[in-house]
């Protein structure tokens, strides 16, 4: 028997596991649907990309979106120890704490400003040091990029040009202005939620962790959860918990394992053939930040070709070159308009060029400056259909408001070949411009490409339902992914 059963092995089910088998007498069992972190992309923070539509990535579609002609966008995430921790790109970042004291103000005791900030110190180990706002000694280690490529010193030189503060420390006492993330890195390695908590704790008698194990459905004892059923290699088991039994399954998957559970919307779960066993707005109100990417060619030298011999080595033998890149090393936080009480936008800046929604290969250097809008676009998820139990597919609802970004059309005039060019510049390249760049590319880039290709035609093909996309080649230009 067990006192807590933990589903989901992610972010949050990580530090949940080790932080409560830290008193030998609680006994946790946490049950993951993907495999254990072994793969070495997991862990190299330039390689997070090649996790992708990968056996380690649910790669879910949201519903064709209307604000965005149609198109079903891509969401990655984590299947593996760590969850999304595993595949994400690194960035510390904390809500702002406005953020913090809206929910409180809202109703959620004990989720305001002064009541966070204190586990946020216990949660780290900030290389630069303790402060009022940072803390030491924690599990997880946050520390200045490693890589730092000139393009993005020079984006936020332009950012100061522009009028905004330069700001070297975005979870300091202001968020505004442009400058470097801190990252959840150690030694120039990912620092996930799996390596910070849940490995340091693995050996510990109290704590069971059982992976490749999709739960399927939350067991009840009257209005009461005791426990989960999981199936594992083609087998279904029951897992009971003394005390409780907690869903750290991510923000798609809580809501369909509640709602495969009889925990939803009572109609629609109806609608699905499960049985209703509590009528809650499950799946309701799910926030997200939509981004809209910008790119442009350089003629610096970016981490397209950053896969070479040399840098593999550095990355082995010293823990630094831009394989320690998280690919988004710097970035910002404005304000839309004044009178605000918090920035409104964020912005991520990429030494590389950023193609198909992360899922197509650089083809040229080039550099891309996203805006995600945190927080602020309302969907909802949804379960799949009872039949196929735990592994339907949740529904990602299409957001209720449009995307404000303007959607360019290449010309008729534009020839095909040209036609990313003009995405990416907003005019045809000069014919025969920048020969063989293409080719200048790492070696492992080269072995992934064939596989890649197929995978963009596939994913393609998913989210326009097969039909021709004429603005396949606009996400070069409005790149609509989710990080
Ligand atoms: C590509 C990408 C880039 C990102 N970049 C950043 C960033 O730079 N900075 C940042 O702060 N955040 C970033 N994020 C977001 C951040 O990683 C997530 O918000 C966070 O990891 C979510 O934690 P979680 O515990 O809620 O879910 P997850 O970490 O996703 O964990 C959920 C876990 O539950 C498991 N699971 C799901 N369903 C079941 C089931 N039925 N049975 C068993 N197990 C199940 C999953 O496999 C997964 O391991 C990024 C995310 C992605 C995908």
């Amino acid at each position: 028997m067990r006192d807590y059963v933990i589903v989901g092995a992610g972010s949050a089910g990580c530090v949940l596991a080790a932080r409560l088998t830290e008193d030998p007498d609680v006994r946790v069992t946490l049950i993951e649907a993907g495999a254990p972190d072994t793969a070495l992309e997991i862990h190299i923070p330039a390689a997070f990309g090649k996790l992708f539509q990968s056996k380690w990535d649910w790669d879910y579609l949201t519903d064709p979106e209307p604000g965005i002609d149609g198109r079903r966008r891509y969401l990655p995430r984590g299947k593996m120890l760590g969850g999304s921790s595993s595949m994400n790109a690194m960035i510390y970042i904390r809500g702002n704490r406005a953020d913090y004291d809206e929910w409180a103000a809202g109703g959620a005791t004990g989720w305001g400003w002064p009541d966070v900030l204190p586990y946020f110190l216990r949660a780290e180990d900030n290389e630069r040091g303790p402060s009022d706002l940072h803390g030491t000694g924690g599990p997880l280690t946050v520390s200045d990029g490693r890589s730092r490529h000139a393009l993005m010193d020079a984006y936020i030189e332009a950012a100061q040009q522009a009028g905004h503060k330069p700001n070297d420390d975005f979870n300091g006492p202001e968020q505004d202005g442009a400058g470097y993330y801190q990252l959840t890195q150690r030694n120039g390695m990912r620092c996930s939620a799996a390596v910070a908590y849940l490995h340091p704790a693995m050996a510990r008698p109290n704590l069971e962790v059982i992976t490749d194990a999709l739960c399927t459905r939350i067991l009840f004892d009257g209005n009461r959860g005791i426990g989960v059923e999981y199936e594992r290699a083609n087998e279904l088991s029951q897992l009971l918990a003394d005390r409780e039994v907690i869903i750290s399954a991510g923000a798609y998957n809580s809501p369909q394992l509640l709602m495969l559970s009889g925990i939803g919307i009572a109609a629609e779960l109806q609608a699905y053939g499960i049985e209703p066993r509590a009528n809650l707005p499950v799946g309701e109100n799910l926030q997200d930040h939509i981004n809209a990417g910008i790119g442009y060619l350089t003629d610096t030298e970016t981490l397209m070709t950053a896969e070479t011999e040399e840098n593999i080595a550095l990355l082995q033998n010293e823990g630094r070159g831009p394989l320690t890149s998280n690919i988004g090393e710097a970035g910002g936080f404005f304000r839309s308009q004044d009178g605000l009480a918090a920035p409104d936008c964020q912005i991520h800046a990429a030494p590389v060029m950023f193609v198909d929604e992360g899922l197509g290969l650089p083809v040229d250097h080039g550099f891309v400056a996203r805006v995600p809008r945190p927080g602020r676009d309302r969907r909802t998820a949804r379960a799949g259909p009872a039949p196929a139990g735990g592994h339907a597919r949740p529904r990602i609802g299409q957001r209720r408001r449009r995307l404000g970004v303007h959607q360019a059309r290449v010309p008729d005039a534009v020839p095909p070949d040209q036609h990313l060019r003009y995405r990416l510049r907003g005019r045809p390249a000069a014919a025969g411009a920048r020969p063989g760049r293409a080719a200048r590319g790492g070696r492992l880039r080269h072995a992934h490409r064939d596989q890649r290709e197929h995978q963009r035609a596939h994913h393609h093909d998913r989210r326009t339902g097969g039909r021709p996309d004429p603005l396949r080649l606009s996400n070069r230009r409005e790149t609509a992914g989710q990080c």
